[in-house]
Order: C-alpha cells, then structure tokens, then sequence
C-alpha cells in the first residue's frame, strides 16, 4: 500500500487513521514512543508474517493476478524472507534478536496457515469443511478521500484517513486478519464490534452499514508448530451509535494528547497490564511487568519503572563502608 504516496497528498499531524488512533487507546505511553519521540521500535516475526499473508493475498490472488495456491506460497516464502532479512525482528518480551530456528518455524507456520487461507478463498471451505461465503471482491487495499470531521467538544478539525482491504460487489468493506487463536486475543463478534477500525472505515464510506473481518486462525500447538487454520467471516453492523462514540474517543484523543499544538501538552502515561510470570521469567521485572505487545518495553521499564541506582555513599554511610 502507498503511504508515502498517495493521490491525496501527504499526511498531515492531524490525519487520524484506525492504528494511530489505536495505539494511544493501547498506551498512551507507546503512542508518545511512537508518533512523538519516535523512539526506535522493532517489528515481531508475527507481524512480518502477517504483512506476507496480506500482501500476497491482496496484491496478487484477489487483484487477479497468479491464482495457483502453490505458487502464492512460495511467493509469500520470498516476501517473508526478504521483509526479515530488511528489519530487526525480535521478541516482543525479551527484546532479544529471533534466531534462525524461529525464522524457520516462522516460514513454514505462514506457508501452512497462507496455503489454509488461499484453498478455502478457492473452494468455498476450509480444512474442516467450514463453509465460507464471500461475496466477489471488487477491490483491494483502497484508499477513499480523507474525511473531514469537526470534533463537537473540543471544535478540533481532523482528516479520518486509511486504507480499507477490501469492498465486496454489495459495497461492503473487509479486513483480512491472520489472528492469534489464543482465548483472550481470539477474534469474535464481541471483539470485532469494539475495534475502532470498523467505525472509521464506515465513516469513510459515508455512515453506518456492514463491516466484515476475514478471520485466519493460526491454530498451532504448543510447540508453536503450525496446523491447518480456520478461516472465517466476521460480519456485523456498525450503527449511528457506534460513529457516536467513536467521535468522542477521537475528542478525548485530541485533547489529552494536545494534537493541535503539536503534542505539546499532552499527557502520555504508560498504562501497563501484567500478565503474569512464568517460570522461566521469574523474577524478571523488566519482562513481566508490561503484557502488551510493544517494542517499547525496554525504554518504557528504564525510564518509568526501573528502580532509581543507589546514589554513591556519602558522609557517614562511607565512612562506615571505610
Ligand atoms: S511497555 Fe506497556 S506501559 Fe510501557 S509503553 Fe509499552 S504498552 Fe505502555
């Protein structure tokens, strides 16, 4: 998708899209990290993996282009290699650079859950049989005009901008996700009708009306090695009351973090969530004490949880250490 190179120009401090505006609804500490300092930040093997599926199954199968599964396999091999030999990906938790059997396991795990996605677009069904019914996909990864929206409450005018994956025959958009099957991360109904990209994709498309999620499963056991996923429709309405509420987040989101003056006098805190300690983590403060996937866990520990380092004795205290 053309970010940088768009027929509407360039992005401006107060272009709000889904993610930006998401991530300061994460933390806002890791939108400060991110849209402010612009710390340096790393991308996850999950994330490059799910860039592949996207890229390959938009660009190419859904445009029309290649339609061999095999082939588009492979192709999403090549890309996923070639996005890891160009970033630094780590683990979200430890920080620490992924080694060449996680790269492996990466590769192989997109090959099986990209070939699950590709059949069950070809034939209707998944690897269980699960039916799944899209309606023809008339065009991908689209950008519509940026919509100008005056913020009742705080008089603020942003841009709502993005790029939506899909618009079906009847006019529907979609979302393609490679999601985690993992009980609290899982996608439903529940979770898909509390995403902000739903509604600012609707209001792009000038108001309530259907939104749907292409859901990819990666079903994998725990050794992290991949089986067939499930592959699924998400469909829901998105209301009047939904742009409602969405629009006060969006004066909430302009007013804490100052956008008109530049972030100036905003107020970032960090808002941790612990997820519990492992064994093998044990003790590692540094690790547990954030659970949310950030790049910013080691900056964020340092500066804002980190115990101060003991001032050097003085006085008495070295004296009595003499
Ligand atoms: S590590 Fe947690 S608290 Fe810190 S910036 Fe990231 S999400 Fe926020």
């Amino acid at each position: 998708m053309a970010w940088g190179n768009s027929e509407h120009g360039k992005w401006e401090q107060t272009d709000l899209s889904p993610s930006k505006v998401k991530t300061w609804m994460t933390c806002p500490k890791q939108f400060a990290y991110k849209y402010v300092i612009r710390a340096p930040s790393y991308a996850g093997l999950a994330m490059l993996q799910g860039s592949s599926l996207h890229d390959v199954t938009l660009e190419e199968f859904l445009q029309g282009g290649e339609q061999d599964v095999e082939a588009l396999v492979e192709l999403m091999e090549l890309d996923l290699r070639e996005r890891i030999a160009n970033s630094d990906p780590r683990d979200y938790k430890t920080n620490k650079k992924v080694d060449v059997l996680e790269i492996e396991n990466c590769i192989e795990q997109l090959q099986i859950w990209g070939k699950g996605l590709l059949d069950a677009l070809k034939t209707g069904k998944d690897s269980y049989d699960n039916e799944l019914s899209l309606r023809k996909i008339i065009e991908v990864e689209v950008e519509k005009a940026p919509l100008e929206v005056t913020l009742p409450k705080s008089g603020m005018t942003i841009r709502v901008r993005g790029f939506i994956d899909y618009i079906d025959e009847e006019g529907t958009p979609g979302d393609l996700k490679l999601a985690s099957n993992y009980y609290k991360a899982v996608w439903t109904v529940a979770r898909a009708m509390t995403e902000i990209q739903a509604v600012m994709y609707r209001m792009l498309l000038g108001g309530p009306g259907p939104f749907e999620y292409l859901v990819v499963d990666k079903k994998m056991n725990n050794r992290k090695q991949a089986f067939a996923p499930t592959v699924r429709k998400i469909r829901f309405d998105v209301t009047q009351r939904d742009i409602d509420r969405v629009i006060d987040t969006l004066d909430a989101f302009v007013t804490q973090t100052d956008l008109a003056n530049g972030y100036e006098n905003g107020f970032f805190p960090p808002i941790p969530e612990y997820a519990g300690e492992t064994k093998a983590d044990a003790g590692k403060n540094e690790r547990n004490f954030c659970g949310k996937l950030c790049s910013f866990k080691e900056i964020c520990y340092k500066e804002n949880f980190a115990p101060p380092a003991k001032p050097s004795p003085i006085g008495d205290e070295l004296r009595d250490k003499l």
